[in-house]
């Protein structure tokens, strides 16, 4: 996907560049809402979790989610933002159905973090995004519209929910490097354990703000602003068309129609089209939050949640390249995904070898789990026992292939690799007596083959390893056969 984006750089012949801010919507991980007690959690009945709080009934108080404040702050310390001792929540009006109080509670002039950095990676180069500020705020309700009913119905089981909102400085400049910038975020969150990060179940929502100028000015120009994006592919998309149509109207002299306004990207069209206009723009008539008092942090406890952070994504990245000697494509793959790469490092520790573990970690075991559509900790396979086939492949007492037949059994039954490969019968044969004999019978029945190895006709000679395989059942280690091969039949090297 990231290669194909980066073939459709709508900037890539312009004499144009584009300017891009994003601000991604983050629903935290809690277990009761943001300002009541209300549980935090989808797919329940319709307005089954509310309360006159979230409700927004006259006469309720709110009282502020510790854990969301906490987990705000270990977001702002992981991305080296400052975390002012004072903070204070905001009301910002405006109605809209799925809003019962006609207000949300949100955070204007002291948010929890200020500043801050995101390093990510865009075609293994480090790129830096600078943040802005990371504020806590309330999620609205949802609006259920059905096609051919005249009503419409609202259901607030969401409404209230702890939602994080990470802004970024306008420092991306191209949809590719604001995809991978939102990649990191994801990852960050997931590591810290903030954020399930589900994206189909709209966790993690961005919104961007896009411009174009010419190449190497300075100044900013109009931007638009691209609502709701939920997915990276949608956010790649809808910057590319948003940006190939600010460029189109500037290259024909029809700059003046780029207006700041809100649009929307439309995924089956692939185009954005406008949404609300600057006319239309909202005061939102902020001012501090009466019914909850400013909250103020010690430098102790900030400290106490520092301690709490894991190794990061780029920490860790560095330290598997460095200890463990992978490359920079591999290890990034690594650790990608918390999870595996919890697992891999566990493998690691019964069987130091990384090259290979972390190949078979990211091939047949991944695989292994898509086919299952299970997650790694419900695999069955601890990562002893995964190490312990890994080394039974590298030792040639399995094939790769046969070693994949093997994990499958580990997965269904749980039980050890070795006594597998003996029960299944797919031990490799690396024998070496053994496979002699065998290659010397396949020698003498195939002479012609056998002539073409000889006058450097490489391709002969997988025939005849074919034919190896064939009489020991696959079971022949097939790099072995090869050898013995050119060994007895004295044919010139390979080149
Ligand atoms: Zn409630």
């Amino acid at each position: 996907m990231s290669a194909a984006a980066a073939g459709r750089d709508p900037l890539e012949s312009t004499r144009f560049e584009a300017v891009i801010g994003l601000e991604v919507h983050v629903q935290l991980l809690t277990r009761t809402k943001m300002f009541c007690r209300c549980e935090a959690r989808f797919g329940t009945e319709a307005n089954a979790l509310t309360c006159p709080v979230c409700l927004g009934l006259p006469g309720s108080l709110p009282c502020i989610n510790r854990r969301a404040v906490e987990s705000t702050v270990r977001v702002g310390l992981a991305f080296g933002s400052e975390i002012p001792l004072l903070t204070k929540f905001d009301r910002k009006s405006y109605f809209y159905p799925d809003l019962p109080k006609g207000y949300q509670i949100s955070q204007k002039d002291d948010p929890i973090c200020k500043g801050g950095r995101v390093e990510f990676f865009v075609d293994g180069e480090i790129r830096v995004a600078r943040l802005v500020r990371i504020h806590l705020e309330e999620d609205a309700g949802k609006n259920i519209h059905v096609e051919g009913r005249p009503e419409s119905w609202v259901d607030l089981n969401r409404a209230g929910t702890p939602l994080m909102e990470v802004v970024s400085e306008p420092d991306l400049r191209t949809p590719r490097e604001a995809g991978d910038y939102m990649r990191m975020l994801r990852q960050v969150m997931l590591y810290l354990g903030v954020s399930d990060c589900n994206m189909e179940e709209g966790s993690l929502r961005c919104d961007c703000n896009v411009s174009t100028r010419l190449r190497g000015a300075s100044h900013l120009e109009t931007r638009t602003e691209i609502k709701n994006l939920n997915s990276f592919l949608n956010v790649e998309k809808a910057l590319e068309h948003e940006i190939a149509r600010q460029i189109r109207l500037r290259e024909t002299g029809r700059e003046a129609e780029i207006v700041q306004e809100t649009r929307l990207y439309d995924p089956d069209r692939g185009e954005t089209r406008s949404m609300r206009g600057k006319e239309e723009a909202h005061d939102y008539r902020y001012f501090p939050e009466p019914d909850l008092a400013p909250l103020v942090f010690s430098p102790e406890w900030i400290d106490g949640l520092r301690a709490t952070l894991p190794e990061l994504p780029l920490v860790r990245l560095g330290r598997f390249q460095e200890d463990l000697g992978l490359s920079a494509y591999h290890a990034d793959q690594l650790v990608r995904d918390k999870e595996i790469a919890d697992y891999f490092e566990r493998c690691v520790e019964s069987y130091r070898q990384p090259q290979s573990v972390g190949n078979w970690v990211l091939n047949a075991l991944r695989e292994e789990l898509r086919s299952r559509g299970v997650g790694i900790e419900d695999i069955g396979v601890a990562p002893e026992r995964f190490a312990e086939l890994v080394r039974a492949v590298d030792d040639g007492a399995v094939s790769t292939q046969k070693a994949r037949d093997v994990l499958r059994a580990m997965a269904d039954s749980g039980r050890p690799a070795a006594e597998l490969i003996r029960e299944m019968g797919v031990e490799q044969i690396s024998d070496d007596s053994f496979l002699r004999g065998v290659v010397q019978d396949v020698i003498a029945a195939h002479p012609g083959p056998v002539e073409d190895v000889r006058r450097g006709k490489r391709n002969s000679i997988n025939f005849l390893v074919g034919q190896v395989m064939r009489r020991t059942k696959g079971q022949a280690n097939p790099a072995m056969a090869m050898s013995l091969i050119d060994e007895l039949i004295g044919s010139p090297p390979a080149e």
